[in-house]
């Protein structure tokens, strides 16, 4: 394969953040090519390249929005397709921070979907633009360009071992998730690899599906038991298209859950909100349990390198890689691909460096959210400061609240979904709430 024309954007990987960076680039570009190692079969099918799809993918309340701005009519698809929408918080049992949350509308929307199928509809949507080719079983290999411009990149095909090909470019969006090469494709050009940050948070899933007993679960969507130091076991539930029901225990600093069936169902007994084991003590499991660890979360600070190469832009979890148990990627990636599209649009091409710093912005916001509440566990390594204390605390009183009034939940679900700045939980009424909700005693459990 030898392509000969410019204007041609090479969108390396196609997981949510690849998939979205192509539909924002397809705007500017007269080709979009979308280069991804794994078959893509048409359907929803778990890949090998996105091992984590076999696990719970809850979508925030900021992700929904964003993803039915940029497509049109995908929520009402997905939902004709079987998956289950609501309330975020009347139709979710929440234990969060040990207080279970007390139900009530907060109107955020809450799309029960999976990882595969919303990935196979935003996939479809994508592939059916003019100016965009997937191109499947491919390798990326590596990059061509200078320490100054990225001008292509190198790929095989899969299916017949012949050697790389450069396919020239004078856009590269990589990502290739969190496996990305990239430090290392850039030091190959002569740039110094990128610092990144580590927060060491020791996270195992264990995952199962099931069909639940009709009327199981009520008017309810969702159940989720978030782990806090004082229980640090987490599981979630949802109901899924296809009349299914997903189940993802999770451990933290090594805790890891079992996938031996009675182990498991042990283990769901053992946390603080009830209502997970006992949707699932008598359902009829689908499958058999399978794990994903996530040992650390990482953010690659490519915004803070000095010299950044034009003509080359990285977005999703190549950048960072986040605690899953927050729900905050695919939202992340969202709006990484809304700042792209913005960034194209302003003519003469994208500012590279720029760009990171845009995406160093968004990222970093959920990295604050994330490490702010892993850094709760005093196992956890990393800085705290007097003020991560107090806002520590504050948080804690707020989840109090949030178990007796509504209100104070869904300000809570507002800034955890990125849908509100932190600043938000600061509004007068709000932190009233918080302050009459005294010391914070752990309701459940
Ligand atoms: C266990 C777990 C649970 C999660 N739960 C949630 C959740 O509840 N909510 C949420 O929003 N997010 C969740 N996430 C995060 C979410 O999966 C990602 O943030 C989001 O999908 C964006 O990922 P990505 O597209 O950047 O990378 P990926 O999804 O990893 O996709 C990368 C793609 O690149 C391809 N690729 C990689 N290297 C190459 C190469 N060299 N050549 C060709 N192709 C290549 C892969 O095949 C793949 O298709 C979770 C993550 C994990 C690990």
């Amino acid at each position: 394969m030898k392509h000969t024309t410019s204007d041609r954007a090479v969108v390396l990987g196609a997981g949510i953040a690849g998939l979205l960076a192509a539909r924002a680039v397809a705007e500017t570009h007269g080709e979009v090519v979308v280069v991804d190692r794994d078959p893509l079969e048409p359907g929803p099918s778990p890949r090998r390249g996105v091992p984590q799809g076999r696990h719970l993918h809850g979508l925030l309340a900021r992700g929904h929005d964003e993803l039915e701005a940029t497509f049109p009519g995908l929520v009402a698809e997905l939902v004709r397709a079987g998956a289950p929408q609501g309330d975020m918080l009347a139709n979710s049992r929440l234990c969060l921070g040990g207080h279970r949350f007390r139900q009530g509308l907060s109107g955020l929307a809450a799309l029960c979907v999976s990882r595969p199928a919303l990935e196979a509809a935003i996939r479809r949507r994508v592939a059916a633009l003019p100016n965009v080719t997937v191109l499947p079983r491919h390798d990326v290999v590596g990059l061509v360009g200078t320490v100054e411009r990225v001008t292509g990149v190198r790929l095989i095909a899969r299916a017949d071992g012949s050697p790389a090909v450069e396919t020239p470019a004078d856009l590269v969006v990589d990502a290739c998730g969190r496996g990305s090469r990239m430090p290392t494709w850039l030091e190959l050009l002569g740039l110094p690899r990128p610092a990144h940050e580590e927060v060491r948070i020791g996270v195992a899933y264990a995952t199962r599906t099931y069909r639940l007993p009709p009327g199981t679960l009520g008017d309810d969507l969702v159940a989720l038991c978030g782990p806090t130091p004082a229980r640090p076991r987490g599981g979630a539930l949802s109901l899924l298209e296809g009349g299914r029901c997903i189940v993802t225990l999770m451990g933290v600093l090594g805790d890891v859950p079992p996938t031996d069936p009675d182990a498991f169902l042990g283990f769901a007994r053992d946390l603080a909100l009830p209502d997970v084991y006992a949707a699932i003590a008598e359902a009829e499991p689908l499958d058999e349990p399978v794990t994903h660890r996530h040992p650390t979360s990482v953010w690659n600070r490519y915004d803070r390198m000095r010299t950044f190469p034009q003509g080359l832009a990285v977005v999703g979890d190549a950048v960072c890689a986040l605690n899953p148990i927050y729900g905050q990627g695919m939202t992340v990636a969202a709006l990484e691909a809304g700042a792209l599209r913005r960034s194209l649009a302003r003519g003469a091409g994208l500012d590279s460096a720029a760009f990171q710093r845009d995406v160093g912005r968004i990222a970093g916001g959920a990295w604050a959210l994330a490490t702010g509440a892993d850094l709760t566990f005093p196992e956890v390594e990393g800085k705290r400061t007097p003020l991560t204390r107090v806002l520590g605390g504050y948080v804690a009183r707020l989840q109090s609240g949030a178990s007796r009034d509504p209100r104070l939940g869904a300000a809570f679900l507002r800034v955890s979904s990125l849908i509100d700045p932190p600043s938000a939980l600061f509004r007068p009424t709000t932190v009233l709430g918080a302050m009459r909700a005294g010391q914070p005693a752990l309701s459940p459990g």
